[in-house]
């Protein structure tokens, strides 16, 4: 999970990296201004999308006062960055900058170590300068075992000029501490400034959260961005479905990743002709009991681009018995189902499965018995239900 600038200065400062003396996110006009004017110096107010580039976008500007703060927060609330709208801002006393430096730390998964990249040369795109002057950015890797001392911090700093080196080291030990911490896998602090006194302060940030290590921390559930998520995502995460929106018309659940992988390239290929895809996929694992199939069928059918379900089942620890029986159960908690559901059943029991479900006769159900015909008949429903 990427964060915002404001919630990754939260971190930076709950570790003790320096970001300045306060700020404010606010979500219109009047708000930015009286923080402004509770400030009671220039600030900066900066648009919260995730998203780099917002200052050439318009997104970052310096304001005086309750007034300018106020024309600055208007022209930036609901601008559009790289297809992102702001609906946020900060609102931060500026800060003084004598000059502009890059620094991150990051996962290198090609040489499986930690990197750290800094660079005197800060404020620009990284990308760029790391093609145009590969001289100007120093990459040193990281130990994951040894980590980042002072002494090691003063080694990734020496690119950095002499009267501030010790002050950045000092920095980037915090950082090194919030990276490990939190369970971070990028943090990126461009720029990261000197000031007229020789402080050093990390006046933008980016922040990766390692999702796989979310269960060792609960206070990081609060800073998702529940209103920017797909509500059906959202609802299935609530219960521990692994479920992910697409773009076609078919509805897709299936059980075990490489089968749900190989159902969606199934129907894409039935649905070549006719122009349908997969419109989601739900992935009810190894143990799906009636009400884990209750809960998955009830979410992909309420995604309004469905129009047929493929239910592409194959038994193994969990038998189609125990499936068909979901199934069914299912019928009875949602209550009415009103689009056609393709089901197949193969692996452990399946014979038994098949049974259960011809005997209910549930209304818009049929069976097919091969993955590549199940395929071509949900496409064939979503085509006529049109
Ligand atoms: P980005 O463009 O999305 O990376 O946004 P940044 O937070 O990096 O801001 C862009 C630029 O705005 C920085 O490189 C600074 O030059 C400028 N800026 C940001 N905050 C301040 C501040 O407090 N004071 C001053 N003088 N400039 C700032
Ligand atoms: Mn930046």
């Amino acid at each position: 999970m990427d964060l915002y600038e404001y919630q990754a200065k939260d971190l930076f400062a709950k570790h003790g990296v320096p970001v300045g003396p306060g700020q404010r996110v606010v979500t219109d006009v009047e708000a930015a201004a009286d923080a402004a004017a509770e400030f009671g110096v220039p600030v900066v107010i900066k648009a919260q999308v995730k998203v780099g580039g917002r200052g050439k976008a318009g997104g970052v500007k310096l304001a005086d006062g309750r007034e300018d703060a106020r024309e600055k927060a208007e022209a930036i609330l609901g601008l559009d960055i790289k297809g992102h709208t702001v609906r946020r801002v900060l609102v931060t006393p500026a800060s003084q900058i004598a000059e502009e430096y890059y620094f991150s730390f990051l996962l290198d998964r090609t040489n499986r170590t930690f990197l750290a990249m800094a660079s005197a040369e800060g404020g620009m795109e990284i990308e760029q300068l790391a093609v145009e002057r590969p001289e100007a950015l120093a990459k040193i890797p990281v130990d994951p075992i040894a980590g980042v001392d002072l002494a090691k911090a003063k080694e990734i700093a020496a690119i950095f000029p002499e009267p501030v080196r010790d002050a950045a080291a000092e920095v980037i030990v915090k950082l090194w501490q919030t990276f490990v911490a939190e369970d971070v896998t990028l943090v990126e602090v461009n720029p990261l400034v000197r000031d007229p006194q020789d402080d050093i302060l990390a006046l933008d940030g980016k922040v990766t959260l390692d999702d796989n290590a979310g269960f060792r921390h609960p206070d990081h559930a609060e800073l998702v961005d529940t209103a920017a998520e797909d509500p059906l995502e959202a609802a299935a995460k609530a219960k521990d479905l692994n479920y992910v929106k697409l773009d076609g018309e078919v509805g897709i659940i299936g059980n075990g990743a490489g089968l749900v992988m190989s159902t969606l390239d199934v129907v894409a290929y039935a649905g070549e002709d006719s122009g349908t895809k997969p419109a989601n996929f739900l992935d009810i694992g190894g143990g799906a009991s009636a009400e884990v199939m209750a809960n998955g069928l009830g979410i992909i059918l309420s995604d309004p681009d469905v129009r047929s379900v493929f239910v592409n089942v194959f038994g193994g620890i969990t038998a189609c018995d125990a499936v068909a029986n979901g199934i069914v159960q299912a019928f009875q908690l949602l209550g009415t189902v009103d689009k056609p559901i393709v089901v197949r059943l193969d692996g452990n029991n399946a014979a038994l499965g098949r049974q259960t479900l011809t005997d209910a006769a549930l209304p818009g159900l049929s069976q097919v018995d091969t993955m590549d015909a199940a395929a071509r008949r949900a496409v064939e429903l979503a085509v006529t239900q049109e």
